[in-house]
C-alpha cells in the first residue's frame, strides 16, 4: 500500500506549532485539515493519555460554541502519537488564520476550572480517564511557548 500524506512529514524536523496538514474537497466544499502539533515529536515526552482526553473534551466544547467558527467545525480530536491533535474546518484556510482562534481556545482552556464537559460515564467511554491541572498546563506551555508570537516557520511544515 501506498505511504499516506501525513506518514511523509519529516517528524524529526517538525517542532510544535500549526500546520495545514492537508486540504480535500469533495461536491464543491474543501475541507482544510491542520495538525495542531503541541509537543516535538521523538524529541521530548509526549502528552499522557488523561490530559490529552481532557483537552479533547475541551476543545471540542469550545470550538462548538464558538460564535464564528462553531458551523465550520467538523471534528477535533488527538493523534495517536499524543503530541497533538486535528482540527477540521469546512473552507479553504491559511494556518495564520487560524492562530487567534487557537489562541482563544488554548488560552480557555489553560485557565478553565469547573467540572469537565461530557465527564460522565453516560456521555464519555472512559471518563475516569482525566486529568485536567495537567491540561490546563499543557495548554498554557502551548499558548505562551508556540501561539505567542508565533513565528513563520511554526506554521508551514518544515522541507
Ligand atoms: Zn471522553
Amino acid at each position: 500500500m501506498e505511504k499516506i500524506t501525513s506518514f511523509t512529514i519529516d517528524h524529526i524536523k517538525l517542532q510544535p506549532g500549526i500546520y495545514v496538514s492537508r486540504k480535500d474537497t469533495s461536491a464543491g466544499t474543501t475541507v482544510t485539515t491542520f495538525d495542531i502539533r503541541m509537543t516535538s515529536p521523538n524529541e521530548e515526552p509526549v502528552m499522557n493519555t488523561a490530559e490529552v482526553h481532557t483537552l479533547e473534551h475541551l476543545g471540542a466544547t469550545f470550538l462548538r460554541n464558538h460564535p464564528h467558527f462553531k458551523e465550520k467545525i467538523l471534528y477535533f480530536g488527538p493523534m495517536g502519537c499524543r503530541t497533538g491533535f486535528y482540527l477540521l474546518l469546512f473552507g479553504d484556510y491559511k494556518s495564520e488564520e487560524i492562530v487567534p482562534l487557537m489562541s482563544e481556545m488554548f488560552a480557555w482552556m489553560s485557565e478553565f476550572d469547573d467540572e469537565v464537559p461530557g465527564a460522565s460515564a453516560k456521555d464519555c467511554g472512559n471518563y475516569l480517564d482525566m486529568n485536567l491541572p495537567m491540561a490546563r498546563f499543557t495548554a498554557r506551555r502551548f499558548l505562551t511557548e508556540v501561539l505567542t508570537g508565533i513565528s513563520p516557520d511554526r506554521l508551514i511544515y518544515p522541507e
